[in-house]
């Protein structure tokens, strides 16, 4: 005999959440009690499984999805299915992505309707994912921590086929992506997703929510594609990214320092309101304008790249569908160490 765990009954009571979701989440702490005895987690995947219904249900009240059967809703690395199995009742014609061929396996018997992609969700290619929906899709993930960045990255990267990612990240990574300049936190992640999205913090997660426990708390945050900084396609975004990068690396020096190398290598001229200011202060927008102030008119092949950046065909194909541009994702774990994602 299963018991239902009373603590949640409560906490669900108390969040007054739907009568539908209520006995939704109640019947998935039914399955889920047997879930997680038969299903044993992988370190190697990143494999930390909700198992707090309190929590499942409140990171799926965060997703609006307004597409057909909820076809434009897709969920990376599902697992035994947590969040899924709440969100397939809402969205019967959502799909997954999973790694993990024993998550297929699982998904399939105990939610055979489920559209499951085996794939590794680096490789991915979203532009093609929202032309056979006809236009961009949400994500929702309580995503594996270890790829969470490059994970983030790719969806920068493909940003006009997405309209919204609900992502569990690590606290630190969520305060990051929505720090403000001057802070400690600031940095490359801040500026990247403050300029091709409107990112939030939707609330704390404690570790004690998941199941094997992280060392760390955890946040929600909604990445909000649909209005990025204008800014981004009048620049290139190979130029842009080298500055940051570069401007990163020395963080509390002035730009005139910072900078020295790369204005070296790539002949460039600082104009003096630069020099003095550090990076940590500048804005996310102010990184476009200290580029273009940059390259403009070096000797690089500059406002070439920028315009067959910022021109996507909008007669054959809806920019959307535009080719993946694969910028931002370049960026690999040992990258994030050394510039202090
Ligand atoms: N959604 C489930 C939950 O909330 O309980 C599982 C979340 S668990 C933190 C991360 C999931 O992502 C696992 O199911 C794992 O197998 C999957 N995963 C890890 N790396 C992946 C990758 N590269 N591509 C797709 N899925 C991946």
């Amino acid at each position: 005999m299963v018991v239902l765990p009373t603590n949640r009954i409560d906490h669900l009571r108390y969040h007054q959440v739907s009568n539908e979701l209520f006995i939704y989440a109640m019947i998935d702490v039914l399955i889920h009690s047997f879930t997680l005895g038969e299903f044993r987690p992988k370190q190697s995947l990143g494999q930390n499984f909700l198992s707090d219904q309190n929590y499942v249900v409140k990171i799926v009240n965060e997703l609006v999805d307004n597409s057909i059967e909820g076809r434009s809703v897709i969920e990376i690395g599902p697992g035994p299915g947590s969040l899924t199995r709440v969100l397939l009742r809402k969205y019967p014609k959502m799909t997954a992505i999973e790694i993990d061929q024993r998550a297929i396996k699982f998904l399939n018997e105990k939610l055979p309707s489920l559209n499951v992609i085996h794939q590794d969700v680096l490789t991915v290619d979203w532009p093609n994912i929202a032309a056979e929906r006809d236009g961009p899709v949400n994500i929702i993930a309580n995503l594996p921590y270890h790829i969470v960045s490059q994970v983030l990255f790719t969806l920068a990267d493909s940003h006009k086929a997405i309209n919204k990612a609900i992502v569990t990240t690590q606290y630190e990574v969520a305060e990051r992506i929505v720090a403000k300049p001057s802070t400690k936190e600031y940095g490359i992640l801040s500026v990247v997703f403050q300029l091709y999205a409107t990112p939030k913090m939707n609330f704390k997660i404690p570790p004690t929510v998941f199941y094997p426990q992280p060392k760390v708390d955890s946040a929600l945050v909604t990445i909000d594609f649909t209005k990025p900084h204008p800014g981004i396609y009048s620049v290139d975004p190979l130029y842009l990214k080298k500055v940051i990068h570069t401007a990163f690396r020395q963080r509390r020096k002035m730009i005139r320092a910072s900078l020295k190398e790369l204005i070296a290598t790539d002949g460039l001229s600082l104009p003096e309101k630069w020099a003095q200011l550090r990076p940590e202060q500048l804005h996310p927008a102010q990184f476009i304008e200290l580029t273009n102030d940059l390259y403009q008119n070096s000797k690089v092949n500059y406002s070439k790249r920028m315009e067959s950046v910022s021109s996507p065909d909008p007669v054959t194909r809806p920019s959307y569908a535009s080719e993946k541009p694969n910028i931002w994702r370049e960026t690999k774990q040992k990258d994030s160490k050394q510039y202090e994602l």
